[in-house]
């Protein structure tokens, strides 16, 4: 084993660093547009001199040829100047004398920052490698890179590493491997950057299982000239059948990368001969629409597998990631997928999240559609801050918020503790145990003692020292403790450990807070105020209730307010507040009305009738306050109008319905809201109806409906709203019609 790596290793000559840069240059030339090359050869010029003497695992090549590799690989992800300065340099905080004042001096604080931050990156420890850990660490990640192009350049600095581990121990080629699997390809697929994840997998994958690897190279190897000639014959087919429907198409086939053949064989329990689909063919077009014609033209070309057709046009990734797949089966009865995609999906699908501010920045084209709001608002909010700003300043503040209110902090085991941000040392130590946060004496971070009220920040090594004899929480932990989970456990302790002083604290508060309601606690121990109390609040005495007091579970002021209004209701008419008096007062007019002309429907009160059917008319949408009369219908009750509606003053002037007008009134308790119904004529301008909208709004009316229609310059706004009384409804319509351009605001129905 040993014997057949070394026989792989690439046989060097040292590596030449000028001549790469050069090669570099011209990449850059080629493809980048403001890039300033003497800004970028200066840092190669420092990272040079930086790294002067030290060598690659290679043992020949300088040091500053993995600087350049890295920098190479950020130009293909497309990346700006800065990214590509910052990734010359990247190593030389970790590894050279240079510091971030160094950097800052040469090529400003942006940069140094990104260097800085990639350094971080690169001293973190993954000490305790367990699944659910890796969603953590993975966050933990990219929450600390602050800035996305320290993420982008950790993983062109990872990819080019994993291109050149041959040279590294077995040890080590495998614990990068598992890292590199476990991390960095997660992260590569999150940032949608497809390309780079294909490759760190299949790099992975060579030093974590060999074999398995090199059975599925060495069988590829020896399909390749009938799989090649496979994939040119359907290629020619489809080329063919596309120039003829007139579609413009570029078409590309690959064989699939090894990892996912691999994943496929593990998971269907396969070997490679089983594996099918190890073709995959893209169909690149224009259009949307021609995305769609070209699935159609391939579906009656081959015969489509059933179930396998996804369309993740309409329904995009996460990752932002858009096309639709199909499997379809070939003339020799071999299947193969297809992807069909617009060019823009293909560059997004290529370089992920960077592809989007290279088209936001080049073309008018919106990236972002709707559906990407959930997991890249952010990056929607940025791209459209940055709108007004030109090419280079847009990476400036490029930061991650994806997990801004989430920091993630190790244990001195090497644990992810996840906490919300703001999160103390008290937090940290609840959410390890609650006897550890009980039992707290002091905290420590990164080696130095710090308060309990420390702000934790991302990447922080938190230790806890307990002591046995602790005194406890204290309560002011409450205030500090930020999750709620470790306010709950104190509480908790506070309930358990603490009764008698809770009893006496709970005692006073209550008494403080009665008698800020005139009251005393002797007012309510009393028998007939407390004991339906305790009953209906749960608590056996009065002591318990004291305790629940005293240790935060009950408010002072939630029981004592329960109190007084019992202590209120058993007291003596005469101890009756005017409150009091005044409702009696008010439910007896109503009892009184009530008998005479029967209970008010919908505030309205019928002579005459009983729980008859009422309703509104909608030609008129009376509201109280209205003078209005009642319509006996065929069937449905009665119809109340205003005395003013069109419809009334016609209708009682015609015979048949002699008899059916009836008189009604109002009720003098209204509880209820009621429809009505406005037309505004104004002249027609730009923002009118914005303008009417935010005096409604303002008003804290509640609108229903609001429709606008435009006549030979007149505009008529209706609205439908809910309104209290016809004095509210007059100061609506009152401060509509101070709106510019109005002259008239009118009810319906008049
Ligand atoms: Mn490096």
């Amino acid at each position: 084993m040993e014997n057949e790596q070394k026989k792989n290793l690439p046989q060097t000559a040292p590596l030449d660093p000028d001549k790469m840069f050069a090669e570099l240059e011209e990449k850059i030339r080629r493809n980048c547009h403001n890039v300033d090359l003497d800004r970028v050869r200066a840092a190669y010029e420092m990272a040079r001199s930086a790294h002067a003497g030290q060598l690659r695992k290679d043992g020949c090549s300088p040091y500053v040829t993995h600087c350049v590799a890295a920098a190479d690989i950020t130009v293909d992800m497309g990346l700006d100047e800065d990214s590509i300065v910052a990734a010359l340099l990247h190593d030389v905080i970790e590894d050279t004398a240079l510091t971030h004042a160094d950097i800052a001096r040469s090529f400003g604080t942006a940069v140094a920052d990104i260097v800085e931050g990639v350094t971080k990156l690169t001293r973190v420890q993954y000490t305790s490698v367990e699944d659910e850990q890796m969603e953590n660490i993975r966050k933990m990640l990219m929450a600390m890179a602050k800035d996305i192009r320290v993420i982008l350049i950790k993983i062109a600095d990872r990819l080019h590493n994993m291109r050149t581990m041959a040279y590294q121990s077995t040890e080590k080629q495998r614990s990068k491997s598992l890292e590199t699997m476990e991390i960095y390809a997660p992260i590569a697929h999150r940032l949608g950057i497809q390309r780079v994840k294909w490759e760190l997998e299949d790099l992975s994958l060579q030093y974590l299982d060999p074999a398995g690897y090199r059975e599925i190279t060495a069988s590829l190897e020896s399909r390749m000239p009938q799989l090649e000639a496979f994939m040119s014959a359907v290629e020619g087919k489809i080329q063919a059948r596309l120039d003829e429907e007139g579609i413009h198409a570029t078409i590309y086939s690959r064989i699939k990368h090894v990892y996912s053949i691999y994943r496929k064989m593990y998971a269907q329990k396969l070997d490679i001969s089983g594996i099918f689909d190890l073709c995959a063919f893209r169909v690149i077009v224009d259009t949307i629409p021609d995305c769609y014609n070209v699935l159609g033209i391939i579906h009656d070309m081959f015969k489509p597998v059933p179930g396998r057709f996804k369309d993740y046009i309409s329904t995009p990734k996460p990752n932002m990631y858009q096309s639709v797949h199909t499997t379809v089966i070939g003339s020799e009865g071999i299947p193969f997928e297809v992807q069909i995609r617009t060019w823009e999906m293909h560059h997004t699908a290529e370089y992920g999240i960077a592809a989007h501010w290279k088209y936001k920045m080049g073309e008018s084209s919106a990236v972002l559609r709707a559906g990407d709001e959930d997991r890249f608002a952010w990056v929607r909010r940025l791209l459209e801050s940055q709108q007004e700003s030109d090419a280079q300043d847009f990476f400036h503040n490029l930061k991650i918020d994806m997990f801004a209110d989430e920091v993630f902090v190790f244990s001195p085991k090497g644990d992810v503790i996840n906490l919300p941000a703001g999160a103390t040392p008290i937090d940290f130590a609840y959410m390890i145990h609650s006897d550890v946060g009980n039992h707290m004496v002091s905290a420590s971070v990164n080696g130095r003692i710090v308060t309990f009220d420390y702000v934790l920040q991302n990447g922080d090594i938190v230790e806890i020292r307990t002591s046995k004899s602790a005194p406890g929480p204290s309560r002011d932990w409450l205030n500090i403790a930020k999750s709620g989970s470790a306010r709950t456990k104190i509480k908790q302790w506070y309930k358990r450990e603490r009764r008698e002083e809770n009893v006496i604290r709970g005692r006073e508060m209550l008494d403080d807070e009665l008698k800020r309601n005139a009251l005393s606690l002797d007012d309510v121990l009393d028998e007939a105020v407390m004991t339906p109390i305790l009953r209906r609040l749960s608590y056996s005495n009065v002591e318990d209730l004291y305790a629940a007091i005293g240790y935060g579970g009950m408010t002072a002021v939630r029981a004592a307010n329960r109190l007084k209004d019992e202590y209120a209701r058993v007291q003596k008419p005469d101890k009756k507040t005017t409150v009091d008096k005044l409702t009696e007062a008010a439910e007896r007019r109503e009892q009184a009305a009530a008998k005479q002309t029967g209970k008010p429907i919908h505030g309205v009160l019928v002579a005459g009738l009983d729980n008859c059917l009422v309703k509104f008319s909608r030609c008129c949408t009376p509201v109280p306050g209205d003078d209005i009369v009642g319509f006996i219908t065929r069937g449905q009750g009665v119809s109340i109008h205003r005395r003013d509606c069109e419809n009334y003053r016609s209708s009682i002037a015609s015979p048949e319905n002699d008899g059916r007008w009836i008189s009604v009134s109002w009720s003098d308790h209204i509880t209820d809201s009621y429809v009505t119904t406005l037309t505004i004529i104004a002249k027609d301008r730009s923002g009118l109806v914005m303008d009417i909208a935010t005096v409604l709004n303002s008003l804290n009316a509640k609108v229903r409906t609001l429709s606008a229609r435009d006549n030979a310059g007149t505009a008529f706004t209706t609205i439908t709203l809910e309104i209290k009384n016809l004095a509210e409804l007059k100061y609506v319509m009152s401060r509509l019609s101070a709106v510019p351009g109005v002259s008239e605001v009118m009810r319906n129905g008049k």
